[in-house]
């Protein structure tokens, strides 16, 4: 089968690989969509650690081409699923007590295990999630996220009628704000560097956006939400925007962090921790989400598929990481199609 696979820091290589031996509790997965995400790219340029090599890519769906034994898991040959980005060991305390995220030896596709940049995949059937009927493909590709969100939304304090902010309106921060419109913001500002995409976060129920480029939203966000946000959401992964978030909590607020950080933060004013009761709060994966990700996707409460914004069959993997990094392409989910 083919893979895009990763040898050396900085290129991805397109090649034939033996067809994935399944273990008694292994299902094969016939992979239909995947999605770019920008763990995938640290895995390429060397900032996200990896076994190399290694097959890219844990963001996907596709249907059941192969059980490890018969019955497994309930699934049958044709199913469409998704997965977690990983299975854990099964046997420290981490796993044992529901805490797979912290798992030290958890098997994390496209980074420890070859993940879903190929025709097909191979995973531990307790990481896989059959979707319902009415979920079609394109949707289902964005699972994983989906949940990823669900997980960090349920550890902030919304109440009706709060006031939230989005830092950061790449595909997280876009499912963020519309879970965040559903479930009872009655305002929410979305901020980016980027026009297109803050064109996208109004679509979605954002009521105010702000260019962090040319607007200053430390200024701004106070003026619509006077005292500041009571939800404040990070998730750009960049330290300076990360100072930005903290400065619009309201007392008493909090942030919810989703964002990953490649930099050290430096000369960062710490008092609002004391002066306004702050809370942070960091999200990792989508451990406990899982389940509202299927709901989500069955009641078709989100948008999904008009994020989609740029498709390219798995041969050009390599054209869809640099259209990903080039900020002038106006993308936002890059999907690479192994089936179609
Ligand atoms: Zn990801
Ligand atoms: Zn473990």
């Amino acid at each position: 089968m083919k893979a895009a696979r990763v040898h050396e820091n900085d290129k991805i290589v397109i090649e034939d690989v033996p067809l994935p031996k399944l273990g008694e509790k292994d299902v094969l997965i016939k992979v239909y969509r995947v999605g770019i995400c920008g763990t995938d790219v640290g895995v390429v340029h060397g900032y996200v650690p990896a076994k190399f090599p290694v097959t890219l890519g844990h963001e996907f769906s596709g249907t059941i081409a192969g059980l490890g034994s018969p019955l497994l898991g309930g699934f049958k040959e044709g199913d469409l699923v998704s997965a977690a980005g990983g299975w854990g060991c099964g046997e420290c305390k981490f796993c044992r007590n529901g805490m797979v995220r912290f798992c030290k030896d958890r098997n994390s596709l496209g980074r420890t295990v070859d993940g879903c940049f190929a025709e097909f995949v191979r995973m531990d059937y307790r990481a896989v999630f059959k979707l319902p009927p009415n979920v079609v493909s394109d949707e289902g590709q964005n699972f994983l996220n989906i949940a990823c969100v669900v997980r960090a939304f349920k550890k902030a304090p919304l109440q009706l009628g709060n006031r939230a902010v989005v830092f950061g309106t790449g595909n997280m921060g876009l499912i963020m704000l519309q879970i965040l419109k559903i479930t009872g913001a009655s305002e929410a500002a979305a901020v980016d560097t980027i026009d297109f995409r803050l064109e996208m976060a109004k679509k979605f129920g954002a009521n105010h956006v702000v260019n962090a480029i040319t607007e200053d939203p430390v200024k701004l966000i106070p003026q619509w939400f006077p005292g500041g946000a009571d939800v404040v959401v990070e998730a750009t992964g960049n330290t300076s925007s990360f100072k930005k978030a903290c400065a619009v909590i309201k007392p008493g607020g909090a942030l919810i962090n989703i964002g990953m950080y490649s930099k050290k933060l430096m000369e960062f004013d710490l008092s609002f921790l004391y002066e306004k009761e702050a809370i942070i709060y960091g999200s990792k994966g989508g451990e406990e989400g899982y389940e509202e990700a299927v709901e989500l996707l069955a009641q078709k409460r989100l948008q999904i598929t008009p994020m989609i914004t740029h498709r390219f069959p798995l041969e050009e993997t390599p054209k869809g990481f640099e259209t990903f990094q080039d900020k002038t392409q106006n993308a936002l989910r890059i999907i690479i199609e192994p089936s179609s």
